[in-house]
């Protein structure tokens, strides 16, 4: 039998076990599980990396656990803008939307990106055009609205400040998402979405839509899925940093992984993780914060669903 896989992460950040509850931890998990399941039946079925990675990411987004799709954070405004992207490893097919509002799956806007346009990334309004074009589903914003995010965007409205969801209180929600995948095929593809950070300008665009910022796949080295604070890891093009250290290097995809969250982003004190997967099948989860919601499945039977160090 050909070997797959698939990783899929929720985010990284200050996630204490002190600050957590049973049942958050068990939500968190099932959360995590069911996504992770479903990615993993499509590889399973002879489906596409690609197409394991967007389920499992749509799951993430519907979670109002998570900070993206339906519990994506508040901007400065009030708004949730998301940002999401896609990217196969065997043509180096890619798709992305950024500072997108009302839509329920902003990973299937960046999928449509990929395989029914010409352009590689769409953001705002146009984004939005082109989604309702492609029949994305579209939510009023009622839907978005929860009020743990509302009452963290409230604690630094009007100010300038601006935060990574999961380091403004130890106990509240974490996470962007985000998945890789090895299909039966050979292929790899990864994807990344998000709401971005509470009290972000209006207009922000962060690593998640940025095709080698956030996400990045190419069959010859690897698929990468980031979190954390974005602007670091647009500064270091962290996702492809971690396949040229592969592919330049003949780093190992954990070696590679490891470099970049722990040297090369603290080097700028830039803290999240990321996860990653070779065409091997050999995948890595490395963050540099206290946890990372973190799950993976492989065709070999190796399982783990972790949050803490
Ligand atoms: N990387 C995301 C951003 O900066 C945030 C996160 O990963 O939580 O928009």
């Amino acid at each position: 039998m050909e070997k797959f896989g698939i990783a899929i992460h929720g985010g990284a950040g200050t996630i204490l076990k002190s600050s957590m509850t049973k049942e958050k931890e068990i939500a968190y998990k099932s959360a995590l599980e069911e996504a992770l399941e479903a990615g993993y039946k499509c590889l399973s079925d002879g489906g596409s990396a690609v197409e394991a990675v967007k389920i499992a990411v749509m799951l993430l987004e519907d979670s109002p656990l998570f900070n993206a799709g339906k519990g994506s954070v508040y901007a400065a405004d009030g708004s949730h803008e998301m940002d999401a992207s896609i990217m196969e490893g065997k043509k180096r097919e890619a798709g992305a939307v950024s500072a997108v509002i009302g839509l329920r799956n902003p990973i299937d806007a960046a999928y449509q990106v990929m395989i029914n346009s010409e352009h590689v990334f769409l953001t705002g309004r146009g984004a939005e055009e082109f989604a309702k074009a492609q029949n994305c589903t579209f939510e009023t914003e009622d839907y978005f609205h929860d009020q743990l995010r509302y009452e963290q965007w409230q604690a630094i409205k009007g100010s300038d400040s601006f935060q990574l969801d999961h380091s403004v209180k130890k106990d509240e929600k974490f996470g962007t998402v985000g998945a890789v995948a090895l299909d039966k095929h050979g292929n790899i593809a990864g994807a990344t979405s998000t709401g971005g950070m509470t009290n972000k300008k209006f207009g922000r665009v962060g690593d998640s839509p940025i095709i080698g910022s956030g996400v990045y796949a190419n069959n010859e080295t690897c698929a990468v899925s980031c979190t954390g604070s974005g602007e670091y890891f647009i500064r270091n093009v962290t996702a492809y940093d971690v396949s040229c250290l592969m592919e330049h290097k003949g780093l190992s995809v954990h070696d590679a992984a490891s470099e970049v969250v722990h040297k090369r982003l603290l080097a700028l004190n830039g803290d999240g993780g990321l996860i990653a997967i070779d065409r091997h099948g050999n995948i890595t989860m490395p963050f540099n914060t206290e946890g990372m919601y973190r799950a993976m499945k492989k065709s070999s039977g190796e399982n783990e669903v972790s949050i803490y160090k």
